[in-house]
């Protein structure tokens, strides 16, 4: 066992869904100079057969049971900074997209990421799942990324190309070992998807439920159905199992009672929904939220 590891730490408070929940190992990542940690990390979890997961904010994990025989690492890497004349961005992993996007706005009148204000998660994330919102995604700006790679020990800058975004996805999913530091942007030019004129502030505010929950749960089929429009359709928005429900307000928002919601209340909601669309409208729908264990 390595020395630095800590012992059956209580994980909770990194899901969203606050469910209680305790990680056999668990270590945190201060520095960029304690990145050689990861290997020794990485290499013992692989001779003792013990999954690694890192994690950044936790608004998109869902602890599948109440104790785990993982490894968790938990990304702590923080600071960026905004050259205003080139208009690029640097910034670590672990820095909230949302915080950056806002005081982008506040004090260097940098507007570009506006659709961001409000989208929780770390830029590691954003970046690992292409996240987007009315039409701006991660990709849509991104220059390049700094790479460590646990499974070797080196660090390796990834382009845009060498990431393989599509929708929800880049290529560090298909690759657990590979590990983000920190990312560059390049603000200068406005690059949407399409555009849309909802206004998101309004909408993060007002339409999205509030609550234990990770956002929407489901990717949706296709961008004519929402997987919200089918849950309601089969009638179960707003169903209740035990300590987890889909929100009224948005059915495709899975939420918890927190502690006192067993994880698997949560699993066996999911499970009961995809049954019953598979069943009633012959479609099977793809969990967005990562289910852990
Ligand atoms: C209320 C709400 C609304 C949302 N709305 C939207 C939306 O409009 N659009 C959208 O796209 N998403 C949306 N989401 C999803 C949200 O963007 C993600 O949940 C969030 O970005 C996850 O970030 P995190 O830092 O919490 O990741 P975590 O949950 O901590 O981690 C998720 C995954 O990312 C990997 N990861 C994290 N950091 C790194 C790293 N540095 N290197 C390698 N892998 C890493 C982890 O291994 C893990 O598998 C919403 C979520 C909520 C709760």
């Amino acid at each position: 066992m390595l020395s630095f590891l800590m012992r059956h730490h209580d994980i909770w408070h990194y899901s969203w869904y606050q469910t209680r929940v305790f990680a056999d190992y668990f270590w945190e990542l201060m520095s960029e100079g304690e990145l050689s940690k990861l290997t020794e990390i990485y290499q013992w979890a692989r001779s003792e057969q013990i999954p690694l997961l890192v994690i950044g904010g936790g608004s998109n994990l869902l602890f599948a049971t109440d104790r785990f025989d993982w490894v968790i690492i938990k990304n702590s890497l923080s600071g960026w900074k905004y050259d205003s004349e080139q208009k690029i961005l640097y910034t670590s992993s672990n820095e909230p997209i949302w915080t950056i996007a806002s005081q982008l706005e506040q004090e260097y009148d940098q507007t570009l990421w506006h659709r961001f204000i409000g989208l929780p998660g770390s830029i590691g994330w954003a970046i690992y799942g292409n996240a987007g919102c009315f039409g701006l995604e991660t990709e849509s700006n991104f220059v390049s990324a700094t790479i460590y790679d646990m499974l070797s020990g080196e660090q390796k800058i990834f382009s845009k190309d060498d990431m393989q975004f599509w929708y929800r996805h880049s290529f560090l999913k298909e690759n657990p070992h590979l590990f983000l530091i920190s990312a560059i942007f390049d603000l200068s030019k406005k690059r949407e998807k399409y555009h849309s004129d909802v206004d998101n502030i309004d909408f993060r505010e007002n339409r999205q439920p509030k609550g234990n929950s990770c956002g929407s749960f489901f990717k949706n089929p296709s961008r004519e159905l929402s997987a919200g429009h089918l849950i309601e359709a089969v009638g179960l928005k707003w169903y209740r199992h035990g300590g987890a429900y889909w929100s009224p307000l948005h059915a495709n928002f899975l939420m918890s009672d927190g502690e006192s919601c067993p994880p698997s209340d949560l699993i066996e909601l999911v499970r009961l929904t995809q049954v019953r669309v598979k069943k009633e409208k012959w479609i099977d729908l793809i969990n967005e939220v990562r289910i852990i264990g």
